[in-house]
């Protein structure tokens, strides 16, 4: 061994000493950059899959590269596909995966008696009553099957936006008129700043849904201001939803959204090349476990899924191997 790097290993045996570990990991690999908190925070509407495991591994990998505490966050205010059962499939992953988290949950009963965004409700209902005072969302009539009736894409026709319907009005969307939006600044990882607009498929996007519930793009908002949330890890198919939220973000009273850090990777897909899909039944870590795999075997299965040269057999060995933890460049989802 050469001399240089003995003492490099010298250098880092000492930092390794001195610090605990995920200190050392921050000082280690990621330098000058240092977040305080981040979320894994998967929705309870199905079994997990490889590809949500996948996304758990960068985001505790960027976590702890960084500094930042994992908050454990379960989206559950859609309560048509809200299942319990769900959300201890969640914490059976995490604790058969061995996947860290610092804050949040620990189990099923922990999560529904003091986690719940139901109890968050207030909150949501608070910054919906500011963007229905203020002025810039109006109430939308149209059902599902009429606007797809009208248009080609996702993207809202536009139809109820200068019908002025009452905002009480039962059975109605709130949208976010968002007609005068400028280029947004997003701070994204690892390049830095990302100036982009709208696209299409989120213009006038939904806020408060028909039931009166308040929609994901705000309560993700409200969730990640209300906890602290300053780094985000997240598919790059939710790209769309990171500038809408912003856009968001920018109508509601001052706030430190804009600060926030995205990273946006790359999905899992099928041999087909689709994305994974709770609801298509793609292969559930639940399936595997009871397949009789172990935690070892599961990782080895996403390597080969990911075509990686040698076989992780935990997250660290998993996060070690992904090249940049595969980083999906923006826009591509738009
Ligand atoms: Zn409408």
């Amino acid at each position: 061994m050469g001399i240089f790097r003995q003492s490099i290993l010298q250098i880092l045996n000492r930092l390794r000493g001195k610090f605990t570990k995920r200190k050392y990991y921050c000082i280690l690999m990621a330098g000058e950059l240092h977040f305080n908190r981040t979320r894994i925070a998967p929705t309870p509407s199905g079994f997990l899959h490889l590809g949500n495991v996948l996304s758990f591994v960068i985001t505790v990998a960027w976590a702890r590269k960084t500094g930042a505490s994992i908050l454990l966050r379960i989206d559950d205010l859609d309560r048509e596909r809200y299942q319990p059962r769900y959300v201890q499939d969640i914490f059976d992953t995490l604790y058969f995966l061995e996947l860290p988290w610092d804050e949040g949950p620990r189990d099923l009963t922990d999560f529904e008696q003091h986690y719940s965004q139901v109890h968050r409700l207030p909150l949501y209902q608070e910054a919906l009553q500011v963007l229905g005072n203020h002025g810039p969302v109006y109430t939308c009539t149209c059902s599902r099957s009429t606007i797809h009736g009208v248009t080609t894409n996702s993207a809202y026709p536009g139809t109820c936006r200068n019908k002025y319907y009452p905002l009480d009005t039962a059975q109605a969307n709130w949208r976010l008129y968002t007609g005068d939006s400028k280029p947004l600044e997003i701070r994204t990882l690892p390049q830095g700043t990302m100036t982009t607009t709208l696209p299409p498929s989120m213009e006038d996007f939904v806020v408060r849904k028909k039931d009166g519930m308040p929609a994901y793009q705000l309560t993700s908002i409200v969730d990640d201001l209300h906890f602290g949330v300053d780094l985000i890890v997240r598919g790059a198919d939710l790209w769309p939803c990171t500038i809408a939220q912003h856009y968001l973000a920018s109508q509601l009273p001052a706030n430190s959204f804009h600060q926030t850090a995205f990273f946006h990777h790359a999905l899992l897909t099928n041999a087909a090349g689709a994305k994974l899909s709770k609801s298509a039944g793609d292969t559930s870590i639940q399936s595997l476990r009871k397949g009789h795999n172990n935690s070892s075997a599961i990782y080895g299965l996403l390597s080969r899924t990911l075509g990686l040269q040698e076989q992780a057999h935990n997250w660290e060995t998993l996060a070690e191997q992904l090249p940049d933890m595969l980083h999906q460049p923006h826009g591509i989802n738009e």
